[in-house]
């Protein structure tokens, strides 16, 4: 079974049941309005599900019985809280359409297929009916990937959940790969793994909410891959459904037969079919996980360590590292939670002096390093590390602050819900660039959003924030993750959104960054895919896609837009 998606928020993050410690904490809410120049903050609850009225059903019932040969009647759903639940993923602009109940598309059906076979028949049935299919793992794309749109001529949408392909088919113990089908959600899949004595290491922020398959498509990267890679270095083959039949790409650890068609596979966001299998790489479970924390001055002594660490060639799982803004802001609003207790004034107070005495002013920035494997490479590692790391003026500051990410490290996301309860607005961004032009792409990108989100300000002195970190990063370069908060324009909050976004797009694409290094194109970013791919490139892919899908059934405007 599936997790049954009444148990998970519909137009939100996470567990419907999850616990909320934010919305009634006034500190953090008049602290919040005072960061944004704010008065006051508005209350803006979401619409319920009651008082939206969806797109009306386009297929007729003797399709919807066709559908029902095909899967079997409980696979097929057209209930509201199914369509609401799959009309978007989960970014923020997909928050606000859905919070705002202005859902203009929703699937036509949700099906949810069991096996490779049904999945074939049903795109065959898709293409012989002019119908567009969306392919659906966890539905936490952050790009619009999952969005129910119609290519031209085309009369519905089949949104093939792709949940119950759950199961584990094999474990190759001596080549360390497992075959698995797409549909398996994270917890599940390291569940099983690590009974085995064995792990992927795959653990995206939305890890208990998103699926292998979404994680190969979207081409996504875990918080743990410095070791354990992104989905196209583990990823070793995958075989996809499309209306033309299917098409398995090589197995071989490594070739020389021709350009690898493995390639293709991650990124292709459901455009080159549905994926039904994939091998991946293995790790044997780390015995030992080692998380720290370090300071440095400024956010440039802390890059420089960062590179020193990426070119070292030590097995370091995690280094992430916050800028002033962003240190300053999980600070506050951590300590804003936390209760204040004689104990941790005290605490705090002997901390500051410390930091002084370090040269540690008000501004510095957290880094955290994240070690996994057997307990020597780890103690090896972390010694090394912390060489390095002083090397270039960091300051360790213990095992405390990494257990703390770590125990936490699922939890940020359900920070913004309460956020957009009070009339904020919140959205991430990230980009990858070489080193050397790292700080560039940096200023450039944290200046548009400031410059945009100060055009688009609500009231007089009011103003958005900017927080940064590294946390990929590579021996020749690394990827920016840009999180900004501001104050929403009520009323014309999408187009807000997009001048904010377009002109951070703009100047990633002017400062020699990548549109995405691991939330994907879907069609948030597909205006810029053309730039990075160029013109022969983008028909190379587009030709590709029409080989398997020539009638354009599959996930129509992602990746290469309308
Ligand atoms: C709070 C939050 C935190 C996030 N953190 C991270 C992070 O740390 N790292 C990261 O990489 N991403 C992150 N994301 C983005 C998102 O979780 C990833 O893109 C993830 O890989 C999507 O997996 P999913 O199963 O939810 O896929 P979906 O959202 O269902 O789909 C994503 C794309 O893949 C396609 N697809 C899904 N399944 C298949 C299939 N079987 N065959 C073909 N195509 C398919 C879809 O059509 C869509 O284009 C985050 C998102 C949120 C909301």
């Amino acid at each position: 079974m599936t997790i049954d998606r009444k148990r998970i928020r519909w137009n939100g993050w996470g567990w419907a049941d999850h616990e909320d410690h934010l919305s009634g904490n006034a500190a953090v809410w008049a602290w919040m309005a005072d960061v944004l120049g704010l008065g006051g903050l508005m209350a803006t609850p979401a619409t319920p599900l009651e008082d939206i009225e969806l797109p009306p059903l386009r297929l007729p019932a003797a399709t919807l019985d066709a559908l029902r040969a095909i899967a079997g009647a409980d696979n097929v759903r057209i209930d509201d809280y199914e369509r609401a639940f799959h009309a978007r993923g989960r970014s923020y602009h997909d928050l606000l359409i859905l919070r705002a109940g202005r859902i203009d598309a929703a699937p036509d059906a949700i099906i949810y297929p069991e096996n490779e076979a049904q999945v074939v028949e049903l795109l065959r049935f898709a293409d012989e009916h002019a119908l567009a299919v969306i392919p659906y793992g966890g539905g936490s794309s952050v790009v619009g990937g999952v969005n129910p749109a119609t290519g031209p001529g085309q009369q519905g949408v089949l949104t093939l959940d792709m949940t119950l392909m759950n199961r584990i088919r094999a474990i190759d113990e001596v080549s360390l790969t497992a075959t698995v089908e797409p549909g398996i959600y994270g917890p599940d899949l390291e569940r099983q793994l690590q009974e085995r004595g064995f792990t992927l290491g795959h653990y995206p922020q939305s890890f208990e909410f998103s699926t292998l398959g979404g994680w190969v498509a979207a081409r996504g990267a875990g918080q743990q891959s410095n070791r354990y890679g992104k989905a196209e270095k583990w990823l070793v083959s995958a075989r996809l459904a499309t209306p033309a039949g299917t098409w398995t790409t090589e197995g071989f650890p490594a070739s020389a037969a021709g350009p690898a068609l493995g390639t293709l596979v991650p990124g292709s966001e459901g455009r080159l079919g549905v994926i039904t299998e994939a091998t991946v790489k293995l790790h044997r479970a780390p015995a030992v996980k080692d998380y720290r924390g370090y300071l440095f001055k400024d956010f440039d002594s802390g890059q420089a360590a960062v590179r020193a660490l990426a070119q070292s060639d030590l097995p370091l799982a995690m280094v992430r590292l916050s800028d002033e803004d962003e240190t300053r802001f999980f600070q506050a609003f951590s300590s804003l939670g936390a209760q204040k207790t004689i104990g941790t004034r005290i605490k705090s107070a002997i901390q500051s002096a410390v930091l002084s005495s370090k040269g540690l002013g008000k501004d510095f920035c957290l880094m955290l390093v994240g070690i996994e494997g057997e307990a020597e490479d780890v103690a090896y590692a972390a010694a090394r590390s912390r060489a390095i790391i002083k090397a270039h003026g960091g300051f360790h500051v213990g095992r405390s602050p990494g257990r703390k990410w770590y125990e936490g490290r699922f939890n940020s996301p359900y920070a913004r819900d309460p956020m957009m309860d009070h009339g904020l607005g919140v959205d991430t961004l990230e980009t990858a660039t070489r080193w050397s032009n790292i700080p560039t792409l940096y200023k450039a990108v944290r200046k548009a959003l400031l410059d945009s989100m100060a055009a688009e300000a609500t009231s007089p002195g009011a103003r958005g924030i900017v927080m940064t970190h590294i946390s990929h990063s590579y021996p020749d370069g690394a990827s920016l993750y840009f999180t900004f908060v501001f104050p929403r324009d009520l009323g014309r909050e999408v187009e807000q959104w997009q001048a904010i976004k377009n002109a951070a797009s703009e100047a990633i694409a002017a400062h020699g960054g990548t549109i995405s290094h691991h939330h994907g194109v879907g069609t948030d970013h597909a205006p810029w895919l053309g730039a990075e791919k160029g013109e022969h490139g983008m028909a190379l892919l587009r030709t590709a896609a029409q080989t398997v899908d020539p009638k354009g059934v599959m996930n129509p405007g992602k990746l290469f837009g309308a």
